[in-house]
């Protein structure tokens, strides 16, 4: 497949990590606070401009950034988000600011506008796995993608955001 080896839509924090054991970690929810933006969704019509405006005023997670430090050194962590491509700049900014860690940032690219979020993720972890990387577990906050993963064969851990309530 064209592009596979090098897909435009990765960003290594530095030098790119062998294939070996992942740990996939969504940003929105589970590292990333945006609930001061949620009202924005919450209208009769979504205002998804507004909503993505505001990331960069996001609060990192606390007890998301002691966890992803438990992480073993051997294990690439991989923060996997559906957010558009349009917030590159503004994840990069946050995430060296955020004091997270991290190793590999898969954001959607220009062309999956019309993808949603699980089947942006599937083929992410397809692209992976192709690559030798392994998923030992992935953590979202979105049920959808929670039970892509696991058909996927990939233990997953919820974390209960709020953000998808009714
Ligand atoms: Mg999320």
């Amino acid at each position: 497949m064209a592009g596979l080896a090098n897909p435009e839509n990765w960003t290594w924090r530095s030098a790119p990590r062998a294939p070996g054991p992942i740990a996939i970690i969504d940003v929105d929810g589970v590292i990333s606070d945006g609930s001061h933006r949620q009202r924005h969704l919450r209208k009769q019509r979504p205002d998804w401009k507004s909503f993505f405006q505001e990331a960069d005023g996001d609060a990192p997670i606390a007890g998301s950034a002691a966890f992803l430090a438990l992480i073993g050194s051997e294990t690439t962590v991989v923060l996997l988000t559906a957010r558009p491509h349009t917030l590159h700049q503004v994840t990069l900014d946050w995430l060296a600011s955020s004091g997270h860690r991290w190793d590999l940032l898969i954001m959607r690219h220009r062309s999956d506008g019309g993808l949603r979020s699980p089947e942006f993720k599937k083929r992410s972890v397809q692209e992976l796995r192709a690559l030798g990387y392994e998923p030992q577990f992935a953590v979202d906050d979105d049920m959808r993608n929670v039970e892509m993963f696991r058909n996927e064969g990939i233990e997953t851990l919820y974390l209960h955001s709020g953000y998808y309530e009714a």
